[in-house]
């Protein structure tokens, strides 16, 4: 979802793609943890990062809420999960006793990204760097081995699908297009079909693609005509 920021302060006013060299440190970085704690609700998550986690750690997005690894926010008129920094210091409880992530091979996104951030430009996005966010800004690495995603392409156009899905229900939610009682139902559908139903263990993809397709030519599109 999208964020104001002022490009011209917190980056280095280059939009970098994921075969981009940036300064960002060596793969590993140092780990002092400044990005898991304290971070308020900003680590959102997008079903593909619940996916991961309740298949890594074998705990449902219900046990998650309730022992409070995560927690629901209203995201510009969208209710979606985001870590909850509930661990000592205000860290996120995933961060262990020696201060590394315990969920590492398998952290979110966001957490992937930081120092950088994605712009979106209507169609996709573009990567930029947070200057002053990371200390560990030394060596320059290609964003793709930063994220450490396999197959980057699909990852990013996943990222763009939902980013898009997304920012098209929630421009209907703030224009008061969609009523209350209507966004009462998108919120628990998405909660329900992005999050809480699980996804089978392989081709997140092609699963995700189908519950989003099923989405907006099925109960949204009805909303969406039945509201126009
Ligand atoms: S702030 Fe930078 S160096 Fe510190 S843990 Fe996060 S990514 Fe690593
Ligand atoms: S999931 Fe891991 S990398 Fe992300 S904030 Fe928590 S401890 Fe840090």
């Amino acid at each position: 979802m999208d964020r104001e920021v002022d490009m011209s302060v917190v980056s280095d006013g280059r939009l970098y793609t994921s075969n981009d060299m940036v300064k960002l440190g060596s793969k590993d970085c140092r780990g002092c943890y400044k990005c898991c704690q304290n971070m308020g609700n900003s680590i959102i998550l997008d079903p593909m990062d619940v996916h991961n986690i309740s298949h890594w750690t074998n705990v449902t997005f219900e046990q998650l809420l309730a022992n409070e690894s995560i927690e629901l926010n209203v995201v510009e008129g969208i209710i979606l999960p985001d870590l909850k920094m509930t661990g000592q210091n205000g860290a996120c409880s995933f961060l262990n006793e020696k201060g590394r992530c315990s969920i590492h091979d398998i952290r979110p996104g966001i957490c992937r990204l930081f120092p950088l951030g994605r712009i979106y430009d209507g169609e996709s996005f573009k990567y930029f760097l947070q200057v002053d966010e990371c200390p560990n800004n030394k060596t320059k690495v290609k964003i793709k081995k930063w994220l450490g995603i396999d197959n980057i392409t699909e990852y990013e156009n996943y990222i763009s699908r939902w980013h898009y899905f997304l920012k098209n229900i929630s421009g209907k939610i703030l224009s008061g297009e969609i009523d209350e009682n209507n966004t009462k139902n998108i919120n628990m559908y998405i909660l329900n079909n992005f999050y809480i139903k699980p996804f089978a263990a392989n081709d997140f993809y092609t699963q995700f693609e189908a519950r989003i397709n099923e989405a907006e030519t099925g109960v949204f599109c009805n909303i969406f005509k039945a509201q126009g």
